[in-house]
């Protein structure tokens, strides 16, 4: 490891990490090819670590002798909302990279408040204390701070609509546009922008180092839960976690105001290979904001119902139902509020620049490594929770 290069040929030094939400479905992959593939030390800091439980040794905080990586991985469960540990965990680092978020739509409507909280007033430390000692921040924002395409407002049909320049996702370009403030959907993407805005004022004003990193769906292994067998019955995750509970339960997958929505998807591996691009070469990553997206991998929400399900049959061996799915209104769906981003395709040009990042991943190679891990992970589970008798 000791032979190890940056982007310019510089030796990579060692440097400890401060990762906030180092338990969550990112966090967690990011903690496995640190340990796995680099020389560095992370201070994991979460409420929860069952998903970086196997990074662990069997005492919880990496002192014991078990993994080849012993002692480099630290858990600390916190809460960033109150926990005087933070700043000086911070101090300790080289690096912080803020994960930390509510970022499952089902909340931004139901729990706009938590939402907003999470995503700016609880950041708000983390960038003072980097700000404030002179520490390098990566801080996680999403594609949804672009909101709706500047094409979803032209009539249906105009033409304009399939010009890039309506629908393409560019950092330093593109607007921001959310609906009004009674669709509440958007508490999590102004927040977001807030707090993208603060940190570039933090930078333009006082010098912090930052990268702004904006995931476009993200998906993989880990991500989320799976309702009534890893989290609440009554949960909603993300789209994957959802469609994959319907076809490991044998029901129709439930496409949202009938699916029509885009989305491109990216493949976890693939996207940690670009934050490691970042994590390493601060000088080509420092003060900018990355798109990380596969413009390659855009389906609508009913294609990727329809592959997820033929994907699934393939490696479970399953049956197809009659009804493979049904469509449901989003207020029935979500409750008040909601609203949906149209169509998000990224922009690559300046991830590319700087780092010569590309994705690799196709929508069918992904979908069958994730469904394959969800099926050997839940499929005996969800068996057992259905057969058992319900309580009366
Ligand atoms: P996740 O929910 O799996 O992980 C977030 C982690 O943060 C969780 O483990 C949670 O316990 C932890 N956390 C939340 N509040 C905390 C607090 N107050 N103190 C300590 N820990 C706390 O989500 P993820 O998909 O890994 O996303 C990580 C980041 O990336 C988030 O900021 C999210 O907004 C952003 N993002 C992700 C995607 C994606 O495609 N996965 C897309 C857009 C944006
Ligand atoms: N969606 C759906 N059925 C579900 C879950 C989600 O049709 O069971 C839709 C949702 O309305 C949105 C898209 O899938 O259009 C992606 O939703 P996700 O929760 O993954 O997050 P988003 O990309 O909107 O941030």
């Amino acid at each position: 490891m000791s032979s190890r290069v940056d982007l310019d040929g510089n030796p990579i030094k060692a440097m400890t990490i401060c990762m906030i939400g180092a338990g969550g479905f990112i966090g967690s992959h990011l903690c496995e090819k640190l340990m796995m593939e680099t020389p560095h030390t992370v201070l994991a800091l979460d409420v929860y670590n069952d998903k970086i439980r196997h990074l662990l040794d069997a005492d919880g905080d990496g002192s014991s002798n078990r993994h080849p990586w012993s002692g480099r991985i630290q858990f600390h469960r916190l809460n960033i909302k109150h926990d005087s540990r933070l700043e000086g965990l911070i101090k300790m680092s080289d690096l912080t990279i803020n994960l930390a978020a509510i970022c499952t739509p089902a909340d931004y409507n139901t729990r706009p408040l938590d939402t907003i909280h999470s995503n700016f007033i609880d950041a708000l430390p983390v960038v003072r204390y980097c700000s404030e000692n002179g520490k390098r921040l990566i801080h996680f924002s999403t594609c949804e701070v672009y909101g709706k395409t500047i094409g979803s407002f032209l009539p249906k049909d105009h033409p304009l609509r399939q010009d890039p320049q309506f629908y393409v996702l560019k950092e330093d370009a593109s607007p921001c546009i959310f609906g009004p403030i009674e669709k509440q959907r958007w508490s999590y993407a102004c927040a977001k922008q807030l707090i993208e805005r603060l940190i570039y004022a933090e930078s333009a004003e006082n010098g912090l180092e930052f990268t702004i990193v904006r995931p476009f769906n993200w998906i993989g292994p880990r991500m989320d839960f799976i309702p009534g067998i890893d989290g609440p019955s009554e949960g909603v995750p993300r789209v994957l976690a959802c469609f994959s509970n319907n076809l490991l339960r044998g029901e129709p997958l439930k496409l949202v105001d009938g699916g029509q929505s885009q989305r491109t998807f990216l493949y976890i591996k693939d996207a940690i290979e670009a934050i490691l691009l970042m994590i390493e070469n601060p000088a080509r990553a420092n003060n900018q904001i990355f798109n990380v997206g596969n413009p390659n991998n855009e389906v609508t929400v009913k294609q990727l119902a329809e592959m997820m399900t033929e994907v699934y049959l393939k490696v479970s061996g399953e049956p197809a139902l009659d009804v493979p799915t049904v469509d449901v209104s989003s207020k029935e769906f979500y409750g008040e509020g909601y609203d949906d981003s149209d169509k998000r395709i990224p922009d690559m040009t300046i991830i590319n620049k700087q780092l010569g990042w590309n994705p690799k991943t196709s929508l069918w190679d992904l979908l069958e490594s994730t469904l394959t891990y969800q099926h050997r992970t839940y499929a005996d589970a969800i068996k057992r929770s259905i057969s058992k008798p319900i309580a009366s």
